[in-house]
């Protein structure tokens, strides 16, 4: 069996589980054995009927009775059963699972974990884990719960991997050198653990191997990154004309905020020197990113290079054409677009082009790139800037984010840049008033949204996420939520955006938008991080709960960038306490870092970015709050590369990165 083997091919998954398990994006055995459960149930509690008590988390082994199905009055399926094992009798009870009779017969010994609950008066498990061998997979153990999808559940991939994991784990070899290793247990020790743990001291051990590789692998990846750029050829250091800048400056349409001038100034360091720049720019949404990358392509246009500019999708690239071209044209520089759908470009006579990333195509031609800029850098890895890099000799490279990226993650992160931030936002911006709607109020909340689009404000609905990716069901459900608004606003004229529209059609709809012939927008979350419409001012965020903490920041920045007074309502469908005190923070926080370091509080590394990234740096078991994890891991990068940088001594590690190295290459 090769661990590589795509799953479709696979004989007992067949096409229709594969499909499902892509949208986990698991395509292999070896992606299969990967997925690891983000918890566990505590079935190791083997218990007697007569001894167990409400509330409590058991297994139970005994003889079925009876079992039968109950239909309800609407249209609802139970499947009762009795169970007995010799001590007392107990009640088992599931929903929609009528099939069930079919695999269950009474006189059949089965296994049962659940918690203990109460149907009526009587003692029953509801919906509880089943099975019939005494092999002890989905009852009687620690087990495992996964990430599911619809169709794909905990118990079908618990089936899967047992049957793969013990032939899987034969291939894995140790790729960590010794003196790194240490007392961490091996991978393939590891790898067994966190699926199938004897006890809780298990999953720890496996824990602590398996985060440790996350985090010391991109370690490497980056400082290495670091370490052969800083040995690239030395370039000639760029002139800067103070007096051509400071009239650029000056004639922009606002005055620079302190923190601009900051970046500028650094920016300026960096392309005076001898080594390329290798800048990451962060900042809020709305702070002004994309005018200092407008700055830095003319000094790169006045020392007679070109410039690249990479937008995350097409919609983006169109408007930072628009908005460079109306800067720039001005003064004589040539601004040409590439994406998949247009080539508008002279190539070697444009001074700066836009795109997508299919800049990166090699049909592209531009022979002096001096400068290559990145906008929400985060979609893209260590290996895509290289070869970017590839594209001129050795450019200046600026990538730039509106993720509010803690400083522990951006040193794990992305530790081959230096950091510039801008940390304030234009000063006539005013705070983006923010409400976590109850159920009850949203009628209420319409009418407040009807009355400002009367006055001639424009807004945005996000629909709720309901895929980790932009698939079928979230673009299902913004088409209903769409459909369910145009009744409650009918004299309004609405607009639907999602992921899955010709890029065509994106642009039609946000010109409509752009010029208020549409005024509610309904889109999907992971349309447009960084669209820029100062008429709208109300963004409605349904589903909150999907979030993170500054995801939702994030989606509430495309409001508020006018001079008027803007709205975020959010709403939720499952508040529970702890859930609305989560969401109410925002009500009263208005610091990205802040939410994000909450975010990595409240819910680990895992809601930091955009939901539309994955990757290498998705990091499944490492937390980004754990700082001692991310010091050694650092400092074991450290030791392994001042050993060899080439890593010729380890191949089974240059391996190990090579392959993650190309998982981040775009498709
Ligand atoms: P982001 O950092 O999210 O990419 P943008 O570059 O899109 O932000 O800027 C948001 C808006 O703020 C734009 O309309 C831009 O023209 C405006 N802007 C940028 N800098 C300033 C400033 N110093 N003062 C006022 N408005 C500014
Ligand atoms: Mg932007």
């Amino acid at each position: 069996m090769d661990v590589k083997t795509p799953l479709y091919k696979i004989f007992g998954i067949g096409s229709i589980y594969a499909k499902r398990l892509e949208r986990l994006e698991i395509f292999t055995i070896e992606d299969l054995i990967y997925h690891f459960p983000f918890r566990y149930d505590d079935y190791s509690k083997v218990s007697k009927i007569a001894q167990t008590s409400l509330g409590e988390k058991v297994t139970l082994s005994g003889e079925v009775w009876q079992i039968k199905n109950v239909y309800t009055r609407f249209g609802k399926v139970l499947t009762r059963a009795i169970l007995n094992d010799g001590s007392a009798v107990l009640e088992l009870i599931w929903f929609n699972q009528p099939y069930l009779t079919k695999s269950i017969s009474s006189g059949d010994t089965l296994h049962v974990a659940g918690k203990v609950g109460k149907f009526g008066s009587k003692l029953s498990l509801v919906a509880p884990d089943w099975e019939k061998w005494d092999r002890s997979l989905h009852t009687g153990r620690l087990v495992p719960v996964y990430p599911e999808t619809a169709g794909l559940s905990s118990k079908w991939l618990r089936n899967q991997i047992s049957k793969f994991l013990p032939q899987a784990l034969e291939k894995v070899e140790e790729f960590l050198p010794d003196q790194i290793k240490n007392s961490m247990i091996s991978e393939s020790e590891a790898l067994n653990k966190i699926h199938f743990p004897q006890n809780w001291d298990d999953i720890k051990k496996a824990k602590i191997r398996l985060g440790f590789d996350e985090l010391f692998l991109i370690q490497l990846a980056t400082q290495r990154a670091r370490f052969l750029w800083s040995k690239k050829t030395l370039i000639k250091p760029w002139k800067i004309d103070e007096g051509k800048l400071n009239s650029f400056i000056h004639s922009l349409p606002f005055k620079l905020t302190n923190s601009q001038q900051k970046v500028i100034k650094e920016i300026m360091a960096d392309l005076k020197n001898t080594s390329p720049m290798n800048r990451l720019l962060q900042g809020e949404v709305g702070s002004g990113k994309t005018v200092m990358a407008t700055i830095t392509m003319y000094l790169s246009y006045l020392n007679g290079f070109q410039s690249l500019f990479m937008a995350p999708t097409e919609i983006l690239a169109w408007q930072h054409y628009d908005t460079v071209k109306k800067l720039l044209e001005p003064l004589g520089i040539k601004v040409g677009i590439y994406t998949g759908s247009k080539k508008r470009v002279q190539g070697t006579v444009d001074n700066v082009i836009i795109g997508t990333h299919a800049l990166l195509s090699d049909k592209l031609a531009i022979p002096d790139v001096g400068l290559v800029i990145i906008d929400e850098q985060h979609r893209f890895g260590v290996e895509q800037r290289t070869l970017l890099r590839s594209k001129g000799a050795a450019p200046h490279f600026l990538t730039m984010t509106a993720t509010p990226i803690p400083r522990t993650v951006a040193l794990t992160l992305y530790g081959d840049l230096d950091l510039s931030i801008i940390d304030e936002l234009p000063s006539e911006r005013i705070k983006v008033k923010t409400f976590l709607v109850p159920e009850l109020k949203r009628r209420d909340s319409y009418k407040f949204i009807s009355t400002k689009v009367m006055e001639g404000d424009q807004v945005y609905i996000i629909t709720p996420l309901i895929e980790l990716s932009e698939t079928q069901a979230s673009v299902k459900a913004a088409k209903v939520e769409f459909e369910r608004l145009q009744k409650i606003f009918p004299k309004l004229n609405l607009g639907l955006l999602h992921g899955r529209m010709k890029a065509k059609e994106k642009e039609k709809v946000l010109e409509e938008f752009r010029n208020n012939a549409i005024q509610i927008l309904v889109a999907t979350s992971v349309v447009e991080v960084g669209m820029d419409i100062p008429n709208a001012t109300i963004m409605v965020i349904e589903g909150a709960e999907k979030f993170g903490l500054a995801q939702l920041h994030q989606l509430r920045g495309r409001v508020g960038r006018g001079k008027k007074q803007s709205y975020c309502l959010l709403y939720t469908s499952e508040a529970s306490n702890e859930e609305s005190r989560r969401l109410k923070y925002l009500e009263t926080t208005f610091d990205g870092l802040k939410l994000a370091e909450l975010d990595l509080k409240i819910r680990g590394s895992g809601t930091i970015f955009s939901t539309a990234q994955h990757g290498r740096f998705d990091l499944r078991i490492a937390r980004l709050s754990d700082i001692e994890a991310i010091e050694k891991a650092k400092q074991s990068a450290t030791q392994i590369l001042r050993i060899d940088p080439s890593l010729d001594k380890y191949p089974l590690l240059k391996a190990r990165l090579d392959e993650l190295a190309k998982e981040v290459m775009p498709d």
